[in-house]
């Protein structure tokens, strides 16, 4: 049986070639991109969320689990963003190389100064995020120091090939430095326009252009819109001439567009990921979709 032979000769080599790379998985489409570029061949990652599903509820499906029973180094973004469904999945894949607080566990908000830290945390407030806000990956100027992170991360665990990380990260570098250029010039000319957001996943971008974000459509995070709220967002943006909304691609899009009707404003769908919306399948597209639509 000739073809059956070759199959599973196939099949091996496929395997070695799997299992002689570093595993890496990664939490966020982003994070995979970053690993990637400093990984290069040396890596085979595996990303578990969809940049078309809310990040703040993946479904820990039993299908992720191989990935991180086998994986050398697990990239999370961390400031609660996975809480309520990573730490399940690391359970039943019972890898202890990858376990939280472990040598193959990073956690890339700590390479960030986190913002909209709650002074208090209570339920009144809605289903907050109480490290702060974890939407850090929506601004590029948070890529570098995340993938300085990585590199420092993979070189310490995968230490013969540091040479390699260390190279990558340089090239990595030198090319995000470029694009930041461009994407800044893009970015200036939008600054001081008035915005509302559905979830607050913009933050760290819009405050960094000098936009900014007078409201939100959900009363507290992560709670529903209600019709009160909804009404007085609309006198709000009337009466204070703002005419954007920023609409993720995960939420209904309802309320958005009801709004809009009311106040004439422009409902724009922004990516919140890498691959959320089509045309954002790498980074560098990822922010340049962003920009485009906010400030074109
Ligand atoms: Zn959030």
């Amino acid at each position: 049986m000739p073809t059956l032979k070759k199959t599973l000769l196939l099949f091996t080599l496929l395997s070695t070639l799997t299992f002689a790379k570093f595993n890496v998985v990664a939490s966020y489409p982003y994070l995979g991109k970053i690993v990637q570029a400093i990984g290069g061949d040396n890596v085979h990652v595996k990303v578990l969320a969809s940049p078309k599903r809310d990040p703040h509820f993946v479904i820990p499906k039993p299908s992720l689990i191989p990935a991180i029973a086998r994986a050398n180094l697990l990239v999370a973004n961390g400031a609660g963003l996975e809480i309520g469904w990573l730490p399940p999945l690391l359970k039943s894949a019972n890898n202890p190389k990858v376990r939280i607080g472990s040598q193959g566990f990073v956690d890339v908000s700590r390479a960030i100064h986190l913002i909209d830290v709650p002074k208090s945390v209570s339920r009144a407030m809605g289903d907050i995020h109480p490290e702060g806000n974890p939407h850090f990956d929506t601004d590029p100027h948070n890529v570098l120091p995340i993938a300085k992170l990585i590199t420092k991360k993979l070189s310490a665990i995968d230490a013969a090939h540091k040479n390699l990380y260390a190279k990558n990260l340089q090239t990595f570098t030198q090319t995000w430095k470029h694009f930041l250029h461009t994407f800044d010039t893009g970015m200036k000319q939008c600054k001081g326009k008035k915005v509302i957001q559905y979830h607050e996943l913009y933050n760290y971008l819009l405050r960094r252009y000098g936009i900014k974000s007078e409201a939100n459509i959900e009363p507290l995070p992560g709670i529903a819109p209600s019709s009160k709220h909804t009404l007085e967002l609309i006198q709000q943006m009337k009466k204070e001439h703002i005419t954007t909304i920023l609409q993720d691609r995960y939420h209904e899009k309802k309320t958005a567009k009801f709004i809009a009707e009311k106040t004439g404003a422009k409902v724009i769908i922004l990516p919140h990921d890498v691959g959320s919306v089509s045309g954002t399948e790498s980074l560098q597209s990822f922010y340049t979709t962003i920009e485009e639509r906010l400030c074109h």
